[in-house]
């Protein structure tokens, strides 16, 4: 199968949503955006080797690259409209291209977005997704803002279970079917990144580690911050404490990364999503500084994944 010959069979798509003008198939993909609204834009990287394994499940691969791109959407409070798709492909493999667009497009449709465009070649196997939201003007939620008072909440599910499946394909952990999920099933928050539109502050997901993207939030903030963090709070992915102890479930949790929950800074009194929990306050410092319990953090953590590494 040649280059089109793929891109026709598994990534065009006949039937686009009224507000696309021109869909894939063209040089460019022409769209509408409605009186009022503003267009947010993000792109991810997924390289085989280095975000995931060199031999990936399409399913997987398709999940985890999708997922990622929509949780930047959701930490903007945006609602998901289109994406395009790069892809590098080793070769064109069709049975797993078959699978990797079958799980992409049934994706796309549960998250409401449609792919408009993109472009395919040979090489190592990567992709590049480029998100595209729409928000009422004015409204997009931004990392800066947080203020002192403000509370610190976690909307998500549970934390540390996507880097504890990193300890299982290393053949360092037994298998967890909650931490294959987290990894390779991420779900962007989209719901409650929308939720948080005009009641937080601030927002971040966590992509990186949760320690980390925070320190983004309070590095964003006007005047410096400090906050300890409860651990009593954290909701920890089933199973950690079973195969780690607390330190090791703690440091996951806290500096593991790929979770995919937002973090938000919301006003005393303001209500936070449903299922969020509290995990601290900020407080005016001469320093930006997070602590656990009123404690420094462990010294022999590495905050979170820094991708120069
Ligand atoms: P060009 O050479 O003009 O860039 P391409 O041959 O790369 O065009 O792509 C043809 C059409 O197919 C374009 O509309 C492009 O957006 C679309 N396309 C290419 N690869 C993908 C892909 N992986 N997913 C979705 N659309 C794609
Ligand atoms: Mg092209």
């Amino acid at each position: 199968m040649n280059e089109f010959d793929l891109i026709k069979r598994y990534f065009h798509r006949d039937h686009h949503g009224p507000s696309v003008i021109v869909g894939n198939g063209d040089d460019g993909a022409v769209f509408q955006t409605p009186d009022g609204r503003q267009t947010v834009v993000s792109v991810d990287a997924l390289v085989a080797g280095r975000h995931v394994p060199s031999l990936c499940p399409p399913e997987g691969f398709a999940a985890r690259l999708l997922g990622r791109g929509l949780s930047d959407l959701a930490a903007m409070g945006a609602d998901p409209r289109y994406f395009l798709l790069s892809l590098t492909l080793p070769n064109f493999d069709a049975a797993w291209v078959d699978q990797f667009s079958e799980k992409l497009h049934q994706l796309a449709v549960q998250w409401g977005v449609d792919l408009i465009g993109g472009d395919t070649s040979k090489g190592p196997l990567a992709a590049h997704v480029t998100v595209i939201g729409e928000i009422d003007a004015g409204r997009a939620l931004g990392r800066s803002g947080a203020l002192a008072g403000d509370q610190l909440w976690l909307v998500g599910r549970d934390l540390g279970g996507a880097r504890a499946y990193l300890e299982v394909l290393e053949d360092r952990a037994d298998e967890h079917a909650a931490w294959a999920e987290r990894y390779w099933r991420p779900e962007p928050l989209l719901d409650a990144g929308r939720a948080l539109v005009g009641c937080a502050h601030a927002v971040i997901d966590i992509s990186d580690g949760l320690c980390q993207d925070l320190d983004h939030l309070l590095s964003a903030a006007a005047a410096p911050l400090r906050i300890s963090l409860d651990s009593a709070t954290l909701p920890l992915a089933p199973g950690l404490m079973d195969q780690f102890d607390e330190h090791q479930a703690l440091e996951f949790a806290l500096t593991g990364g790929d979770d995919y929950c937002l973090l938000a800074a919301i006003p005393v009194g303001v209500a936070a999503p449903h299922g969020a929990v509290c995990l601290g306050q900020f407080e005016a410092a001469d320093d930006t500084l997070i602590l656990l319990d009123d404690q420094p953090l462990p010294e022999d953590w590495v905050l979170g994944w820094d991708h120069s590494r």
